[in-house]
């Protein structure tokens, strides 16, 4: 996943090598070995620096497991970051164990990208098939060598600097609920699956499967190999969709606001996800977490990657408060319509939500009636038209704010 820090974004791009025989496997197996080895016995002899580590493993995961000594200080590193996250864990259980082929890569002392080639320093040569290439002009960080489902990937680190950002003019609210991933102002209104139904049904078949083959006291599914494997692809066929939903959406909201020259707003998830974590593991809740998570990483990034500003507001009350007097405790009046009984103002449900986040952005922003809103924009049948574009009389906290460029058009610019 990639992250964004002051100035930097660091990027994976994953490069496609022909695992050229067997060596690279063999190689990435001796690598995982060591590396659990190096987890216990860091673990034992409870080690902390990395010149204990040095100290207490280099030489044996040289000579007992037939590392080159590159990457023999690779994986001692590659442990010793295991074991502290491990640590980290407020919720850990056993000591970790590694099960993934992957062997971590200094770039320069671990591997280098040549020819055609990636050379595995002390060890294997391997041929590239196929690579990304927006990003070659960029420096290469460290890289890891990964091998799963016969494809053998070295995903290398790449460090860009940030696009610069510009001053929005408006918002895309986003809100998120179970079904939906609702985004837009009070003119546009995009509303896209969450795939949460979707990835459910995959999961619900891996447990079907599970069940049919799974006695209390003899779980056979555990022994037949073929079955495990079809039961973890529905597992990871239900989390991709999540994941690839997530990515698709992301960056259709980051275009549009960038497209538009406004900020992305989205709600702090973090109370809703904290609450779930308390629920029951459902199938549900583990992949409504999954959804959610990565559908704020993905905005988040994609937002530092195109340079569109990023706003995250309080998630509390989004739902039920009113978009354009601050009223909290809409009734309803209809299927999925609410209405505010102190203003009139009527809406969808899904539609509340990405106002309100909309809303508490542009406070935040200090951006006063948003841009400029189309001709065509919806008219409101339950709100006098002359009101409309007046600053409110009683501003809620503060000082009356001068009028946007909104106009007649507007549909709650005094409150904002
Ligand atoms: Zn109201």
């Amino acid at each position: 996943m990639p992250v964004a820090n002051e100035g930097v974004l660091t990027l994976t791009v994953g490069m496609k090598v022909s695992p050229d025989g067997s060596a690279g496997v063999e190689l990435l197996k001796a690598y995982r070995s060591a590396l659990n080895h190096a987890i216990n016995k860091i673990l034992s002899l409870n080690l902390r620096t990395v010149k204990d580590v040095h100290r207490a493993l280099y030489r044996e995961l040289v000579e007992r497991f037939n590392l080159p000594s590159r990457v023999a200080i690779d994986c001692y590193r590659d442990a010793l970051a295991n074991v502290k996250a491990w640590r980290r864990n407020p919720r850990k259980g056993r000591r970790p164990v590694v099960k993934k082929l992957s062997m971590l890569l200094h770039q320069g002392s671990g591997y280098r990208v040549k020819d055609g080639y990636v050379e595995i320093i002390g060890g294997v040569k391997l041929r590239i098939i196929g690579w990304d290439r927006r990003y070659d002009s960029y420096p290469s960080g460290e890289a890891r060598l990964t091998y799963r489902d016969g494809s053998m990937m070295l995903w290398i680190s790449k460090r860009i600097p940030k696009p610069e950002t510009y001053t929005p003019r408006d918002v895309i609210g986003v809100d998120v609920n179970e079904e939906k991933i609702v985004y837009g102002d009070e003119v546009i209104n995009e509303e896209k699956d969450t795939k949460i139904s979707r990835a459910e049904k995959f999961r619900v078949l891996a447990e079907l499967l599970q069940k049919k083959y799974s006695s209390p006291r003899y779980q056979a599914w555990k022994r037949r190999r073929g079955i495990l494997n079809r039961i973890r692809a529905f597992h990871r066929k239900a989390r991709n969709i999540l994941v690839d939903n997530a990515r698709k959406v992301a960056h259709e909201i980051i275009a549009t606001a960038k497209r538009l020259g406004y900020a992305v707003a989205r709600e702090d998830l973090t109370g809703l996800k904290e609450s779930l974590r308390r629920l029951p593991k459902t199938h549900r809740t583990r992949l409504l977490l999954i959804g959610y998570s990565r559908i704020e990483r993905w905005i988040d990034w994609q937002a530092s990657k195109h340079g569109v500003p990023r706003v995250v507001v309080d998630a509390r009350n989004t739902s039920n408060e009113c978009p354009k007097c601050d009223y909290i405790g809409l009734e309803e009046v209809g299927y999925r319509r609410l209405r505010c009984p102190r203003c009139g103002f009527e809406a969808d449900r899904d539609e509340i939500g990405k106002l309100n986040v909309r809303k508490r952005a542009l406070r935040i922003l200090s951006i006063t009636g948003g841009a400029l809103t189309p001709p065509t924009a919806p008219q409101m049948t339950d709100v006098t038209p002359n009101r409309w574009g007046e600053p409110r009389s009683r501003p809620k906290g503060g000082n009356p704010r001068p009028l946007g460029r909104g106009g007649g058009q507007k549909l709650y610019v005094g409150t904002i």
